[in-house]
C-alpha cells in the first residue's frame, strides 16, 4: 500500500500544524476528544475555507454575471477564479469545460438527462459496475427506462476489484456509455480507469468517472485519462457543500443540450425561440451557489499547497496501519482488500450489527460511518448489510487509529 517514496513524503507533513487549521477537530464528543473517520461522506473545512465563505458574505455578496456594480464584478470575478483552479487542478483543457453543479449527484443527473435523453436509443448499453454507490446507478437507470435501453454491470471480484476480463465481454458496438468511480467510497478500491476508458473509446462508447472519492486523494488529469466526462464534489476535498463541478469534453458539452432551463443559460429569449448561452454557461441556470463555488477555490489550493502527493502518503500509512491492527481484532472482517486503495478502511465484525458498533464508538467521540454507504448492490454482492467504515484524511493520526482500535476492544469484549 505505501512505497518507500511515499513514507518519506509522509514525514515531511506536519499534522499537528495542519489540525490547527481545522478548528471543528478541537472539541470534546461525549466527553472525549473528538475522533472524525467520517471522512468519505464528508471532510472537514481548513480556516481558509471558513474565513472565504465569511469574506464573501461580509465583503462582496453580490449576483454574478449581469452586474456593472463593483461588488459585482468582485463576486463574478472570485466565483470565475474558482473555474480556472478547477480547470488547472484536474488539467482540463479550458474553462469552458469546467460547469458548477451542486455536486457528483448533479453532475451525473445532468450528463444522464442531457446526453443520456438525447444519444440514447432503444436497444443500447449502458455499463456501470457492482462498486457504485446510488447515484451513479439510478440517474441511469431513469434513462434506461425512458429509451428502453439496457443497463449492464461489471461485477467485483471477492478482493473488492472490478473484473476487467467481465468488462471486456460486456462490451460490444451497443455500449453507448460506461460510468464508473475512479475510487469507491465502500471500499476504497482504487480503479483502473484509464484502461477502462480505453477500452470503452474501442467500441465508441463515452465515459463518465465519478471523482467523488479521487478529488482530495488520487492525481486527475483529465487529458492525460482521455475521459469524457469527470465530476467532484467540493465538500469531500476540504471545501463547502452543495458545490462541486462537472468536466466534460467541450465537443460534447457543445452538442448537448441544456439540463434546467431560466436565467443565466439563456443568450436571447423571445416566446417564439430562445437561444443559449456558451459553455459553460448553458448548463448553469439561475443563481448559482456563489459563496461556496468562491470558497472551493481555497479547499482546492489548500490541498495543491499542502501537497497531493504528501497527503496521499500519509493517507495511506495511516490506513496501512489501521489495517494491520483493526485486522487482528476478535471477530473482524476486513471487506474490500484491493491493492490499491484510498483510505478507506471497511469491515464487519462478526455477530455484532454495524449500527451497534458505530453507536458505541460515538460514545467514545469516535466518529465512523455504518450501513450500506448508498452502495445496496454492493453489499447485496457479499451478502452483507452493511459496514463498518472509517476513512482518513490528511489531518488523522495514528493515535487516533489508536482510540478506535481500543474502542473496538471494548465493543467486541462488551457484546461478548
Ligand atoms: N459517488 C461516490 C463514490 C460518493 O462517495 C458519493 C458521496 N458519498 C457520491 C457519489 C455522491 O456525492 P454527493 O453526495 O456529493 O453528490
Amino acid at each position: 500500500m505505501t512505497s518507500p517514496a511515499s513514507s518519506t513524503l509522509s514525514t515531511a507533513l506536519d499534522v499537528e500544524k495542519i489540525r490547527k487549521e481545522f478548528p471543528i477537530l478541537h472539541q470534546t464528543v461525549n466527553g472525549r476528544d473528538l475522533v472524525y473517520f467520517d471522512n468519505a461522506a464528508t471532510s472537514q473545512k481548513p480556516l481558509v475555507v471558513i474565513n472565504a465563505l465569511a469574506e464573501y458574505y461580509k465583503g462582496y455578496n453580490a449576483n454574478i454575471h449581469r452586474g456593472i456594480h463593483t461588488l459585482a464584478e468582485k463576486a463574478t470575478k472570485a466565483f470565475e477564479q474558482t473555474r480556472l483552479t478547477a480547470k488547472e487542478y484536474i488539467n482540463a483543457r479550458s474553462e469552458q469545460e469546467i460547469v458548477f453543479t451542486r455536486g457528483v449527484t448533479e453532475s451525473i443527473n445532468l450528463v444522464a438527462s442531457s446526453y443520456g435523453r438525447t444519444f440514447i436509443k432503444e436497444g443500447d448499453e449502458i455499463i456501470v459496475s457492482e462498486l457504485e454507490h446510488h447515484s451513479n446507478i439510478v440517474p441511469w437507470q431513469f434513462v434506461v427506462e425512458e429509451k428502453n435501453a439496457v443497463l449492464k454491470v461489471i461485477p467485483v471480484t471477492d478482493r473488492g476489484e472490478l473484473d476487467l476480463d467481465a468488462y471486456r465481454k460486456l462490451l460490444s458496438s451497443k455500449t453507448k456509455i460506461v460510468s464508473v468511480n475512479h475510487a469507491s467510497n465502500s471500499l476504497g478500491t482504487v480503479n483502473p480507469i484509464k484502461e477502462i476508458i480505453r477500452l470503452a473509446h474501442a467500441v465508441g462508447a463515452v465515459v463518465f468517472i465519478d471523482g467523488a472519492q479521487a478529488g482530495a486523494h488520487l492525481d486527475i488529469d483529465v487529458q492525460d485519462l482521455d475521459c469524457d466526462f469527470y465530476t467532484v464534489s467540493a465538500h469531500k476535498m476540504y471545501g463547502p457543500t452543495g458545490a462541486g463541478f462537472l468536466y466534460g469534453k467541450k465537443e460534447l458539452l457543445e452538442k448537448m443540450p441544456p439540463y434546467q432551463g431560466g436565467g443565466e443559460m439563456i443568450k436571447e429569449v423571445t416566446f417564439k425561440k430562445t437561444t443559449y448561452n456558451d459553455l459553460p454557461h448553458k448548463f448553469e441556470a439561475g443563481t448559482p451557489n456563489i459563496a461556496d463555488v468562491v470558497a472551493f477555490r481555497y479547499a482546492m489550493d489548500f490541498i495543491t499547497e499542502t501537497g497531493r502527493a504528501a497527503m496521499a502518503a500519509h493517507e495511506h500509512d495511516l490506513l496501512q496501519y489501521a489495517t494491520e491492527r483493526v485486522s487482528r481484532l476478535k471477530g473482524v472482517n476486513l471487506v474490500g482488500t484491493a491493492p490499491e486503495k484510498v483510505s478507506v478502511l471497511s469491515f464487519t465484525v462478526d455477530g455484532i450489527h454495524p449500527f451497534d458498533i458505530g453507536q458505541m464508538l460515538d460514545a467514545r467521540g469516535i466518529a465512523v460511518r455504518t450501513g450500506h454507504h448508498c452502495t445496496q448492490p454492493l453489499m447485496d454482492r457479499y451478502g452483507i448489510e452493511g459496514t463498518v467504515r472509517a476513512s482518513f484524511a490528511v489531518y488523522n493520526t495514528k493515535k487516533e487509529i489508536d482510540q478506535l482500535v481500543e474502542g473496538l476492544e471494548r465493543v467486541i469484549n462488551f457484546m461478548k
